[in-house]
């Protein structure tokens, strides 16, 4: 109860130990000092500069006035809570679990929850406030909002990421609710994470499915959900396909990060006849020109094996994935994997961002200038909260779809998305990035402006 209270209070308030910008900039300048990021390691550019840059690109573009730009880039709400779990070496781990709802103009909040070391305060605003703007690209009726627990959940024992997340619900949960804020799988969270959260909501507030997205089927998740990121990302490289001279069938393509987005994107993309050459996880990478067989590595991972140990490929350096040409190349891990020092290896005609800001600034320049075609984080991955969209809506209904009509559904939406944000590209000379901030801006001020918020 006295941590529920706490969590209360912490509503609106911001994290006792943020580090101010400048305490980062330095921290990041010493790193870069001692020899900077290698090629394949993340950026020293943080997510929120990369989500924030490209807001300001697009903001400048708009015209929009600095003192709405403060409205619209500042979260609405931060929550920081503490998360102890007595780990089975014996002593507690002081785990810190975010929840960050940027803006709700369009609809209650909704965005991912990310168990991993990395996960900090920043990088849940950057992933809250990316949110947003790919609700509103989409065009569905959510804000944005994202949260996260700093635990390796891929080093614990379920039982011990099972504690984590009833833990972080409790502490949260007075700041969510079907109608409020609704959470869903991101990195190292999946059904299973999400059903012990589901169950502890309902422990205090009755049974309530729409509570949370990405659930197993059996307790009313929606058929396709799982699939729904990876399928998403292909459904608008197929509308991308022609107009670049590309058939899927033809095609060959790399995925960094072999989990749930990159592994769907790739098994859909080889029903269409495309080929693998090359991917990666956290474990290492491989490669094979004669093609990676996407549904057995999958099933290889499934049962335990890893990755660097499938027989079906030869192993790389992961840093050496970004140089292996190919006809599109899936970024599916983490943010800023794609960076100053390999953007200019990259040897690929396409870059479909199956991964939240995997792209810096620095390199997204480099890149058009190779004329590399980026098809962006904002709308690219969307095709999970849209399925979480149609998750949600059957479970206020409690009533289910069937599979083809959650993936028709997701494919109208995406092939929309698609259409209006490179219409708008073409018709001011911009990028695809740059034209889907401004859709997702403009779509998301008017929400405000109309409800009379600013
Ligand atoms: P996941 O945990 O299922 O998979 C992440 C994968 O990345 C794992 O295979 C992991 O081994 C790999 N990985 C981690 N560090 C790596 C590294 N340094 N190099 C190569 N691979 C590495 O997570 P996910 O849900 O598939 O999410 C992946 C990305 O997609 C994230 O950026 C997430 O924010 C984004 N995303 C996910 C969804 C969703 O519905 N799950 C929706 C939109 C965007």
């Amino acid at each position: 109860m006295a941590d529920t209270e706490t969590a209360t209070e912490a509503v609106g308030e911001r994290e006792q130990t943020d580090k101010s910008p400048e305490a980062v900039q330095e921290a990041r300048s010493e790193a870069e000092s001692k020899g900077g990021p290698k090629p394949g390691q993340r950026a020293e550019v943080s997510n929120l500069d990369i989500v924030r840059h490209y807001f300001e690109v697009a903001c400048d573009h708009l015209g929009l006035a600095d003192d709405l730009r403060v409205v619209f880039w500042a979260p609405y709400r931060e929550v920081t809570v503490q998360i102890p779990v007595r780990l089975p070496d014996g002593k507690i781990h002081v785990y810190s679990g975010y929840r960050i709802q940027h803006n709700g103009a369009r609809g209650p909040y909704k965005g991912g929850i990310r168990f991993h070391p990395e996960v900090n305060i920043d990088e849940v605003r950057a992933l809250a406030s990316l949110m947003t703007w790919k609700t509103a690209v989409a065009g569905v009726p959510f804000g944005g909002a994202k949260g996260g627990v700093n635990c390796p959940a891929d080093q614990l024992d379920p039982a011990d990421v099972q504690k984590i997340a009833r833990s972080f619900m409790d502490k949260v949960e007075k700041i969510l609710g079907p109608t409020r804020d609704i959470a869903a799988p991101d990195v190292n969270t999946n059904a299973q994470v999400m059903a012990w959260m589901m169950d502890e909501y309902g422990k205090l507030h009755g049974h309530t499915p729409a509570i949370v997205t990405g659930k197993p089927i059996a307790l009313e998740g929606s058929y396709g959900r799982e699939a729904a990121t990876g399928r998403g990302c292909v459904y608008m490289f197929r509308e991308a396909a022609p107009h670049l001279g590309l058939s899927p069938a033809d095609t060959t393509f790399v995925v960094q990060g072999y989990g749930n987005v990159g592994s769907w994107a790739a098994r859909i993309m080889q029903q269409l006849g495309a080929k693998m050459v090359g991917v990666s996880d956290a474990t290492g990478a491989i490669r094979s020109d004669a093609g990676i067989n996407a549904n057995a590595l999958y099933e290889h991972i499934h049962h335990g094996g890893k990755l660097i140990e499938f027989e079906g490929g030869e192993p790389l350096a992961p840093t050496d994935l970004v140089t292996i040409p190919c006809d599109v190349f899936i970024p599916a891990a983490l943010g800023g994997m794609i960076h100053e020092e390999n953007a200019d290896d990259m040897r690929c005609k396409v870059i479909l961002e199956g991964a939240n800001s995997p792209t810096t600034p620095a390199a997204d320049e480099i890149l058009r200038e190779k004329d590399v075609y980026i098809i962006p984080d904002v709308m690219a991955n969307a095709g999970g909260v849209v399925v979480s969209y149609f998750e949600w809506v059957q479970n206020l209904q409690h009533f289910r779809w069937d599979e083809r009509e959650v993936n028709d559904k997701l494919g109208t939406i995406m092939r929309r998305a698609y259409r209006e944000v490179s219409a708008r590209a073409r018709e001011e000379g911009i990028d695809l990035r740059e034209a889907a901030y401004l859709v997702g801006i403009e779509r998301v001020v008017e929400a405000a402006r109309t409800r009379g918020y600013v």
